[in-house]
This record gives C-alpha cells, structure tokens and sequence, in this order.
C-alpha cells in the first residue's frame, strides 16, 4: 500500500523559535546560555521581547519577530506552515492569565498539525535540545496538504 501524505525533512541546521513569557524570561536566558554552544550551530528566531533578551544576555544571533501579545506568536506559526520553523522552546507561564492566550493556542495547534517538536517547559526543552535528531536530518511524513484542499473542494457540496 502507498504511503498517506508526503515526506517533509527537517535539516540538520535547525531553525529554531525561542519564545518566553514575562516570569519566564529569566529562565530561557538561562537555558540559552546552559545551551549555547549547542545553539551556536542552528539558525534562531524568537518574539520581539524574548529576542532582544536573550541576545542582549548571551550574545546569540537571534532574529525578533513582532512582541507576543501583538502578534509575534501568530508570525511563528505562520512560519511553521510555510516550513520555516522547525523547532518552537516555548517557556509559557501556566499560572498567568495572557491577553494573547487565543494565539498561544493557535501556536501550539499549527505546531501539532505539522508535526513540529514544541517544548513548553525546561524539562521537553533539555530531551530536545540534547536529541540525537539535533545534528542529522529528521524525516517525517506530513498530510498533504494541497490535495486536501483539492478533496474538499470536490466533495463539498455548493447549495447556490
Ligand atoms: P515577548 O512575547 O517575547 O515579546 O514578550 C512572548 C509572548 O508573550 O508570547
């Protein structure tokens, strides 16, 4: 039987999007130094705030998108459908209330649909970031996409 979907590969040189709210900033800017030598080999990308931080801090090349409550979380993940993004370090505050919480969860939704490893806490963040995966090519299979839109636009029915 044919295999569903289509191959997508995830390079050895990842592009990876650091992302921490306001409590956790200080713990992502310890973890970006825990882990610099490693970070030093990959490509990243992070929310305005956390980016400006963790390059002021560790002195990391890091590219800032717009701050997280005005939008920053909505351009990873916009990245991520456009392949671009292959890795989100997430240190999200579970115990405060966000004004952008619906872009949280549209972030952390597209990164399940494409199959995107997405740390929201130290713990997944250290297993990532000391995987194997982080210095070989990481093949996995993603539905395709462009014929999904060709099938439900077959099947759905056009009441005119
Ligand atoms: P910030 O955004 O890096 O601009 O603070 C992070 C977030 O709250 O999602």
């Amino acid at each position: 039987m044919e295999k569903e979907g289509i191959e997508f590969v995830i390079g050895k040189q990842k592009n990876i999007a650091l992302i921490a709210h306001d409590n956790k900033k200080s713990e992502i800017i310890a973890w970006c130094t825990q882990h610099a030598e490693i970070l030093k080999k990959h490509f990243l990308f992070g929310t305005g705030t956390t980016a400006r931080m963790i390059a002021e801090h560790t002195g990391l090349p890091i590219r800032g998108f717009n701050s997280g409550p005005l939008g920053g979380d909505l351009q990873i993940g916009a990245r991520i459908v456009d392949n671009k993004i292959d890795i989100v370090i997430f240190f999200s505050d579970p115990l405060t209330a966000q004004p952008h919480d619906p872009d949280v969860k549209a972030l952390l939704r597209i990164a399940q649909v494409y199959d995107i490893p997405i740390a929201n806490n130290k713990a997944t963040a250290d297993f990532i970031i000391t995987s194997a995966y982080m210095n070989t090519e990481y093949t996995h299979r993603l539905m395709d996409f462009k014929h999904t839109v060709e099938e439900r636009a077959s099947v759905l029915e056009v009441k005119l």
